[in-house]
């Protein structure tokens, strides 16, 4: 077991119950306040830990960074020397904050400049990301998209279940939550018959998705393998790809999605570490065709992490309209990187692989409005009296991922009508 994640451990700092940010926790973001500019901190229940600060008072001497390393405004450098240091950096927080540590708890002086109340800090982007990847990994769904737009009966494409099908995506329009969307324009084609429009996406969508963060790879043309993926995986946060249905549904013959999804996603300020999770790796599905060798892998690499979605009328009226878990991905992050590098494609630290829709067996599990409502057919009825197909102007959606024990804090965005 990694000590950090020691289930026994509290912390002198007080950290509220059932809380996402324990001390067995300890995610990486990226904070700023009305003195300080955008720097790197862990969070620890509604703490900010400032690194530079605790850099400066000699707290973190002994680790391979050095003070450009905990003043940048991107987490890149830090992600950049690799998972073994960014591991001694977790275990150092770990050590100094747990209850029976007197070092900086009895320097009354150092505190100050080095715990920072959380209500007080602005969450930037966490990491300039360099590429950005979106794979269709939840089985659930791929089925539930392929019954609606094609064969009930063969819902899956025959590629599907021999692969991470993925595509690449545009990094420059990943934003931190709370960051507000605009409802796109693009060409729309309202029927088989009618020729296509230009206007307003119609059919405005979120995905509930989870991505991760890789630390740098190996050389182009080197493939990662399953078994070595996770030291190249730094950690994960919630990711809501927003999809434009219309935008898409025209134009992603022959390519594949475009101007559908690269107007927007959001995602959750905190990167909670891979080291975090590792208590919650759960089995994955039996994979049935036998995939091929280079997806084989060992040992359970699904994790169970509770996600859910919540709509936020204008008038503030909330529901939860989907209760899912990252669990019932088909495929892993593991065989995500060893497919996405087993022709040799090279990744850098700072890269975003996103897991696609995580959709659940169930209705009330689905992962999007497209499935929610059917493609429109069953709308969800609101509190306020409304209905929803899919998101309306001023509506905020918000996601949360939670174990009961460690969690990510959310990612929300509000919808702002066309331009
Ligand atoms: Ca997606």
């Amino acid at each position: 077991m990694i000590e950090a994640n020691n289930p026994t451990l509290s912390s002198w700092l007080e950290v509220p119950t059932g809380h996402d940010f324990q001390i067995q926790n300890l995610p990486f973001g990226i904070f700023s306040t009305s003195e300080l500019s955008p720097r790197p901190g862990i969070a620890l229940g509604n703490h900010v830990i400032h690194l530079s600060a605790l850099f400066s008072s000699g707290y973190l001497s002994n680790l391979p960074y050095d003070e450009s390393d905990f003043s940048s405004d991107t987490l890149n450098p830090i992600i950049n020397k690799g998972k073994s240091p960014s591991r001694e950096l977790r275990a150092r927080i770990s050590a100094l904050f747990r209850s029976d540590a007197s070092e900086l708890r009895d320097s009354v002086s150092d505190h100050s400049g080095c715990i920072i109340d959380m209500s007080t800090v602005t969450m930037h982007m966490p990491v300039q990301v360099g590429d950005y990847t979106d794979c269709y990994s939840s089985e659930d769904h791929a089925r539930n998209v392929g019954k609606m737009f094609r064969d009930p009966e063969n819902a899956l494409l025959p590629n599907w279940k021999h692969m991470p099908v993925a595509y690449h995506g545009r990094a420059s329009s990943i934003v931190v939550s709370g960051t507000p969307i605009r409802r796109p324009h693009g060409q729309l084609k309202p029927s088989e018959t009618e020729p296509p429009i230009y206007g307003p996406s119609r059919l405005l969508d979120f995905e509930l998705e989870m991505a991760f963060v890789t630390h740098p790879g190996k050389p182009l043309g080197t493939p990662i393998s399953t078994s070595e993926a996770d030291d190249y995986i730094f950690g994960l946060v919630l990711f809501n790809d927003w999809s434009a249905r219309d935008i898409q549904k025209w134009e992603y013959i022959p390519l594949g999605p475009f101007l559908g999804k690269n107007f927007a996603s959001s995602i959750s300020p905190w990167i909670v570490t891979l080291d975090a999770l590792q208590p919650y790796r759960v089995p994955g599905p039996v994979q049935n065709p036998k995939v091929l060798p280079y997806l084989e892998y060992e040992g359970d690499s699904h994790y169970d992490m509770n996600l859910e979605v919540e709509i936020t009328t204008p008038a503030g009226d909330s529901k939860i309209v989907c209760r899912s878990n990252f669990k019932h991905m088909y495929w892993n992050m593991r065989q995500q990187l060893a497919h996405h590098t087993v022709n040799g494609c090279n990744i850098r630290g700072g890269d975003m692989i996103a897991s696609g829709t995580i959709s659940g067996p169930e209705e009330g599990s689905f992962g999007s409005m497209l499935e929610i409502s059917w493609k429109g057919t069953k709308p969800v009825p609101m509190p306020d009296g409304t209905e929803r197909r899919f998101i309306n102007d001023g509506d905020t959606v918000k996601m949360r991922g939670s174990n009961g024990t460690i969690g990510f804090g959310e990612v929300s965005g509000k919808l702002l009508p066309a331009l």
